[in-house]
């Protein structure tokens, strides 16, 4: 069989990075079948997909041991951006994640002469603001939900733009090289070592709570309980980063990326209580913060680890509690258009209910929660 696309996947361990290497090889995924080079920095994990990946460790940051790393890879033919470093300021951040793209089409541009697209995955922060902003209360106007590609930039610093501008800089520099920008709303998917995994952490959370016999409370404010929300689905956003990569049409265009629908925490959260077989307590308008509340619970996670059997984590990688209180405390309603992505011809969209069923009984079944 002819091999059609050569994927790099920086970030292959990350929440989306996990979903692409497992639709990339499948038979009816377009543009295949793929050949799969997936970067991280750590070891591959034994619950990572049993997929043919070659797994490059390399800490693109480091921009020699990149050049050295990269460099050789010259079949590459579609570079899928899915990592992120997060640090104190977004300064440090533009920074950081600016340098480490750079680093790598430092090594690609030269070497990989078939390389024709750049998928880059941003997210819902291009409209809200950077998580620093919105922390220090908003010293601009986060424009209003439902959010559409074409809105212009916020005028305060966010790593995001850095990456755009840094893409646009790269497809002047090669003839032919396209790309497209993916902005997802909260992903739902599956990895123990996500920075930002909100479903992986509420679950740690409900199992701590049952575990413990505390009240399973919401640890959100008013507008996130009561207002809609939407969630992005990983496999979806795999799908939408391989049609864009592939689809004629798509090239050079900037997607939202959101499942579809629209929903209320208030309803999600009963779900994610009934799965782990706890009361979903009405919010009454106390919120308090995840983070302060699960400082000590290291311990509690490790004898519920060692208790079930799961998959050895510790609870700093799998409890992203400042995510959590983030992404539970939002000051306004989070709501991404997905016209602009449909009259382009992406028609892909999930429940978000099944979506996350679907993704708490994965976490379950690899023995990442009990
Ligand atoms: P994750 O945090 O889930 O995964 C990051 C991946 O990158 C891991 O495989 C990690 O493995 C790897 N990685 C991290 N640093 C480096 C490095 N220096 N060199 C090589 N590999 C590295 O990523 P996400 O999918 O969450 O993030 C991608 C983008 O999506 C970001 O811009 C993020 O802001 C955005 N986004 C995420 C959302 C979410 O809910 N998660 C929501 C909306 C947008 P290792 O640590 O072993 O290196």
């Amino acid at each position: 069989e002819k091999q059609q696309g050569v994927a790099l996947v920086i970030g292959v361990t990350g929440i989306v990075g996990n979903s692409l290497v497992e639709i990339l090889p499948l038979s009816d995924t377009p543009g295949g079948p793929w050949k799969i080079y997936g970067v991280a920095r750590r070891p591959k994990p034994d619950w990572s997909p049993d997929t043919p990946v070659e797994y490059i460790q390399c800490d693109v940051l480091d921009r020699k041991l990149t050049l050295e790393k990269i460099s050789p890879l010259k079949d590459v033919t579609h570079l899928f951006w899915v990592v992120w470093v997060s640090r104190e300021t977004e300064e440090q951040n533009c920074e950081d994640n600016g340098r480490m793209l750079s680093n790598v089409l430092d090594a690609l541009l030269p070497n990989a002469e078939n390389l024709q697209h750049i998928c880059l995955q941003t997210g819902a922060k291009h409209y809200l603001g950077p998580f620093d902003a919105v922390a220090r209360n908003r010293y601009f106007q986060p424009h209003e939900a439902p959010y559409h590609e074409e809105l212009p930039r916020l005028p305060v610093p966010n790593f995001y733009y850095t990456l755009e501008d840094i893409v646009f800089e790269a497809a002047k520099k090669k003839d032919g090289l396209t790309w497209s920008i993916h902005r997802p709303s909260f992903i739902f998917g599956f990895s123990p070592w996500s920075l930002m995994n909100i479903l992986g952490t509420l679950c740690v959370y409900a199992a701590i709570c049952k575990h413990e016999g505390l009240p399973f409370k919401y640890p959100g404010n008013r507008i996130t309980w009561e207002q809609f929300v939407d969630i992005s689905d990983a496999e979806l956003i795999a799908e939408q980063e391989i049609w864009a990569a592939t689809y004629p049409h798509a090239k050079n265009q900037a997607f939202n990326c959101s499942n579809g629908d629209v929903l209320k925490w208030k309803r999600l959260w009963g779900i994610i209580a009934e799965k782990f077989d706890l009361e979903p307590l009405p919010y009454k308008g106390e919120g308090f913060s995840l983070a302060e509340a699960m400082k000590d619970k290291g311990p509690v996670w490790d004898a519920l680890v060692r208790e079930n059997k799961l998959h050895p984590t510790k609870i700093e990688e799998v409890g992203n509690w400042w995510f959590a209180d983030f992404t539970l405390n939002l000051p306004q309603e989070t709501v991404h258009s997905m016209n602009k992505s449909k009259e382009y011809g992406f028609f892909g969209f999930r429940n978000t209910e099944t979506s996350l069923g679907q993704w708490i009984d994965k976490m379950k079944a690899s023995n990442v929660v009990p």
